[in-house]
């Protein structure tokens, strides 16, 4: 569609978005002005779905009330209370029910799943992941490799952009694979980048790496809640996310895990485990044996924590009513429409390092602004924009379909413009 750059234009745009209800269904962090911030920093954390609050007074309410009890008599159960969010989580990644779980955090996550599938045998010791990989990612690989005996001078490798380019090329990982695909034991990739917003294609690396006998995880942190993510056709080995970012459900909250279902009745894979991954008819006989749940229930470790599941029901109750496929569907107009107007800002001065083509992004873009330091983002922070800095000229913003509207992005233009 050919966007306009004036205000009428975003208010009409909203009027004709059939998702714009769903603001009203969260907290939006008001400017000092008394005004809505521009908030844009749903890739960091989501906002508080307003419905949180009671879902969460109803389960203190049972615990009030019940004790103990509650694990058979609340209200939703406590004993089963992770199963009452596998189904739209599922739905949300593109998995199979029994492919998915929520528990524990994510780099938690990620070293049990490199328990599991991170072997290094013989030459095949080597992780690789993509460059600018996340922090956190990067130190868990680096242990793992370290807890095997190995050294991550020469066992970790990252798949680079080309000097002329911000993102890596599927060309150049197939050049890696070529040369080192017979030491490589795992692709570890984040399928969302944090920093440049790239989706990768999740399928065609998976394939790529699986015709040379490697795992394959993608850390879905930046991916889960913002694109379609189609893990079980992805043919991943596994993957993990968060659910504080795209998935509203609060600071810290649990996070999410995928086994493909390959693997569902392999006993025999190396595993952590604890008392909630084991059969549930028989948890509570205390057999020695350790017995697993079938799927990805058979990774986890612990009772889970109810008050942080609490907020993901809530939060997953607002993407079952909207839709994911809806959200997706405004998600990649918003971001189209919030490029557009910032092509027509300043070609020169601002330059879009996130891929061009939505189905290469999710609703993120990173904007690297020439000549600009840390004093233009405070700026617009002082105007009401709630965003994202990365040295060294780096702001992430992420127009958020569940509660972001076509107007916020016209403001945020409008105040970048005014202190450019
Ligand atoms: C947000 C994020 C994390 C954070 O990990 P936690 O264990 O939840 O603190 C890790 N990896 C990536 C790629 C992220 O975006």
């Amino acid at each position: 569609m050919t966007y306009k750059t004036d205000h009428n234009f975003a208010l009409q745009l909203d009027q004709e978005d059939s998702l714009s209800r769903f603001r009203e269904s969260f907290h939006i962090p008001k400017h000092k002005d008394g005004t809505d911030s521009i908030y844009l920093c749903g890739n960091s954390l989501g906002l508080q779905p307003r419905q949180t609050k009671d879902f969460l007074n109803k389960e203190l309410e049972d615990w009030a009330n019940l004790g103990v009890e509650g694990h058979f008599h609340a209200k939703h159960p406590w004993m089963p209370y992770h199963e009452f969010l596998t189904e739209t989580t599922a739905q949300i990644v593109g998995a199979k029910p029994h492919e998915v779980v929520i528990m524990n955090t994510l780099t938690t996550n990620l070293h049990l799943m490199m328990v599991s599938f991170y072997q290094p045998k013989g030459n095949r010791t080597k992780i690789l992941i993509e460059g600018d990989a996340f922090p956190s990612d990067r130190y868990a690989v680096a242990s793992q490799i370290k807890f095997h005996g190995g050294d991550p001078e020469t066992d970790l490798i990252t798949w680079q952009p080309r000097p002329s380019d911000h993102t890596p090329s599927f060309e150049d990982l197939e050049v890696i694979l070529k040369n080192q695909g017979d030491e490589i034991a795992l692709v570890m990739i984040g399928a969302v980048n944090y920093y440049t917003g790239q989706l990768f294609e999740l399928k065609k690396i998976a394939d790529l790496c699986h015709s040379y006998g490697i795992m394959v995880g993608y850390d879905c942190a930046h991916g889960a809640g913002n694109v379609d993510l189609q893990l079980h056709d992805s043919g991943a080995d596994f993957a993990v996310w968060c659910t504080y970012k795209y998935m509203n459900a609060g600071p810290g909250s649990l996070g999410g895990c995928f086994v493909h279902e390959r693997h569902a009745d392999n006993a025999d894979l190396p595993r952590f485990t604890g008392w909630w991954g084991h059969n549930k008819d028989t948890r509570f006989k205390m057999r020695d044996d350790f017995e697993p749940m079938r799927g990805a229930e058979g990774w986890q470790l612990s009772n889970p924590p109810i008050l942080s599941m609490v907020a993901i029901r809530a939060s997953l109750d607002l993407f079952a009513q909207a839709g994911f496929e809806n959200l997706r569907e405004k998600s990649i107009k918003m971001t189209n429409y919030l490029e557009f107007l910032l092509q027509e800002l300043d070609g020169d001065r601002i330059s879009i390092i996130t891929p061009s083509d939505s189905k290469d992004r999710g609703c993120q873009l990173s904007l690297a602004v020439k000549n600009a330091d840390r004093s233009l983002f405070d700026a617009i922070t002082a105007k009401g924009v709630i965003a994202d800095w990365r040295e060294p000229d780096v702001i992430r913003i992420a127009p958020v379909p569940l509660y972001n509207n076509f107007e916020d992005c016209w403001r945020f233009v409008d105040v970048l413009k005014s202190e450019l």
